[in-house]
């Protein structure tokens, strides 16, 4: 029987990069100990910072409540648990239970936002137009649910909002963004970076976290799964990548950690260079590239495509 290497106890998992077996309390502990240290190395909160938490209602995002409500005292910090309703029937509302449910437990307060009241139309509606469209669904869905998170942000009254990004994360929008030859995108990855442009700062406390284990944490914590995923996740190249970075972890243990360095390294000798400046959109003020910000340009398509159908 494998035993645990810091109390002797039963061993429960095995980490193959490292070959450090930990029991199940072990184990929990190493995942708070991690994020704890992550956020502080990148200086993602500060004492007296009314956090906001993307809770989606997954596991990844219900685990990142978790622990950062066991550290909140130590930390300093107030949370406000923050959902997005895209409005995709038959999928989000069980995820969505899944975060009244915790934020209840944990007697976090919780705000839900929804596309159609921020925007006048469900993920549902707005992808009927998806066929004539270039981006993916999941790219086109991001877009407004960055604008929700940071609606819900200013809504809740905070100035720094977590997600529940993990490492598996982290280095697929490294290798997409260079797949993409979009280098000008490398930059937002920079954990330590702060622009007063953006209404809230993002930080991503699970970074350094294989998902893997993300995943372990949140079944060891007796966190609720989710039976079905959503319809539109056909993830194309994003699913190739993810499959190859497993093979060669697979080949190669502490392949993804590596890259994670290697990543961060890029990032900051060439991010702050290849960050483009951002200037407010020409409609509603918020950061953009230069004219419309994309979620002006995207809302005026599928307004038209909607009008066009009614
Ligand atoms: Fe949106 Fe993609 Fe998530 Fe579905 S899987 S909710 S389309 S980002
Ligand atoms: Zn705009």
């Amino acid at each position: 029987m494998s035993v645990c290497a810091k109390c002797g106890g039963k061993g429960f998992y095995t980490r193959r990069y490292s070959g450090e077996t930990l029991c199940v309390g072990c184990f929990g502990e190493s995942i708070v100990e991690k994020s704890r240290r992550t956020m502080a190395k990148y200086r993602m909160v500060r004492r007296g910072d009314r956090v906001g938490v993307a809770v989606s209602g997954g596991k990844d995002s219900l685990a990142l409540l978790k622990v950062l409500h066991g550290i909140r005292q130590d930390q300093g910090t107030e949370l406000v648990a923050i959902s997005v309703d895209e409005g995709v029937a038959g999928y989000r509302d069980e995820a969505i239970s899944h975060a009244r449910g915790l934020t209840s437990e944990l007697g976090i307060e919780h705000l839900v936002l929804s596309y159609k009241e921020l925007f006048g139309f469900t993920l549902d509606e707005a992808l009927d137009w998806k066929e004539d469209r270039e981006v993916s669904s999941c790219s086109f869905c991001g877009v407004f649910r960055r604008r929700a998170i940071d609606e819900a942000a200013a809504k809740a009254g905070v100035s720094v909002v977590a997600t529940a990004h993990n490492l598996d994360d982290y280095v697929q929008t490294f290798m997409m963004n260079l797949l993409h030859g979009d280098v000008s995108r490398l930059g937002w990855l920079d954990p330590a970076y702060e622009d007063d442009s953006f209404p809230v700062r993002r930080v991503k406390p699970f970074m350094e976290i294989y998902e893997e284990e993300i995943a372990l944490f949140a079944y060891s914590s007796g966190l609720p799964l989710q039976s079905v995923s959503c319809p539109y996740m056909h993830e194309g190249l994003r699913s190739e990548v993810r499959d190859w970075l497993d093979e060669l972890e697979a080949g190669h243990s502490g392949m993804k950690n590596v890259l994670l360095r290697s990543s961060l390294d890029v990032i900051t000798n060439y991010g702050s260079a290849s960050r483009k400046a951002s200037v407010p959109c020409s409609n509603c003020g918020n950061p953009s590239s230069g004219g419309l910000c994309n979620v002006c340009r995207m809302k005026a398509a599928v307004e038209q495509h909607i009008n066009y159908r009614g």
